[in-house]
């Protein structure tokens, strides 16, 4: 079969509005749109082939994210969860985001897609497609108001924590080498989030819960199960990693998994440096693919929120990653799917047609 269609990559997770918002929300969108030293801006997407993705709301805790990956370049490490932060500090940091988000749009950047439907317009047209996340629920009120109107907003994906405490669960700590077996798991208001989440129909995010939070959504929930940017524990054994049990689970539940581009989740020894050989990724994409099945498994870049793979540090070189797929013997059909098309019919399937 000859190699000849490019798809579009839609992603399971990135962090470019902490980036604009944290550089100044002001001068965000311009910086978006005409390119800066992040992963992703429009320029960039636009020249690798990035068709859009999961666009995370992220509370940052104080502790500097340069000081949390120096900590994970050692040879093994256990980061402490960082101090639990409250809605009236979370609420205005996470507006302030989405507010980015939504500037991004009115200056045609972009198109925040609250279907399946809507996120294939934008592949086939060239609009880069966001889908409006929050990752860490401390801005959600325990009667669930602000989750609604954040719904009618556009929200459509909600992780219940960070890797750090809320009312609704315990987060995995950043830890190696080390089980996601780190505590307990959803709390009631965290069970009454998730089936809320269903009803609406806002996919709930697995990628930070531990594995106790993960088996009480995996009881809970009627949806297929998603993971937006974690990887193989048995390749690398870090907390952050799914076990083979948890990706049967997955597997069962028809649900998928977006290979995270985090150096610490891809290597073997755990470690945040960026020299990691695309054949590193490649390795845990044919494991997800043997444990899940061809059908679910795509991208969750983690792009401006890690350290990434040198040859993928901006998005503009994801060719360099479609090249690596198909030297290794990947076909059209099987790239289409791991590029966006798995993400679409789980999507479907999590918010209705
Ligand atoms: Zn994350």
């Amino acid at each position: 079969m000859g190699h000849t269609t490019n798809p579009a990559i839609f992603d399971g997770h990135n962090d470019v509005l902490l980036k604009l918002f944290t550089a100044g929300q002001a001068t965000a969108a311009e910086r978006f749109l005409t390119g800066d030293e992040g992963a992703i801006d429009l320029p960039s997407a636009k020249s690798g082939g990035f068709g859009g993705g999961f666009f995370a709301v992220f509370v940052p805790s104080p502790m500097d994210a340069d000081k949390t990956f120096a900590e994970m370049t050692k040879d093994a490490y256990d980061l402490p969860l960082p101090d639990p932060i409250n809605w009236e500090d979370a609420f205005p940091i996470v507006m302030s985001q989405a507010a980015i988000l939504f500037e991004l749009e009115k200056q045609d950047a972009l198109t925040v897609c609250r279907s399946a439907k809507e996120i294939r317009r934008c592949l086939d047209s060239g609009k880069l497609a966001a889908v409006f996340h929050i990752e860490g629920a401390e801005a959600i009120d325990p009667d669930l108001n602000t989750l609604e109107v954040l719904f009618q907003a556009g929200l459509r994906s909600l992780g219940p924590v960070w890797s750090r405490e809320t009312m609704f669960g315990h987060g995995v700590p950043f830890r190696y080498p080390s089980t996601p077996d780190t505590g307990s798991g959803l709390t009631d208001h965290g069970l009454r989030l998730v089936k809320r989440c269903n009803e609406l129909g806002i996919m709930v995010d697995l990628s930070h819960l531990n594995e106790a939070g993960f088996w009480d959504v995996a009881r809970y929930s009627t949806k297929p199960l998603v993971a937006t940017h974690s990887n193989v524990h048995a390749i690398c054994p870090h907390s952050r990693n799914l076990t083979d049990k948890q990706l049967a689970a997955i597997a069962e539940s028809n649900g998928m998994v977006g290979l995270n581009y985090a150096a610490a989740f891809l290597r073997p020894d755990g470690k945040m440096l960026s020299d990691v050989p695309l054949e590193e990724m490649i390795r845990h994409l044919d494991h997800l693919i043997e444990a899940l099945g061809e059908d679910r498994v795509g991208f969750g870049s983690d792009y401006d929120g890690a350290v990434v793979p040198e040859a993928l540090k901006s998005s503009a070189g994801l060719p360099k990653l479609r090249a690596a797929m198909r030297q290794h013997g990947y076909d059209d059909a099987l790239m289409t799917k791991l590029c966006h098309e798995n993400w679409l019919r789980v999507l479907e399937e999590t918010w209705g047609a």
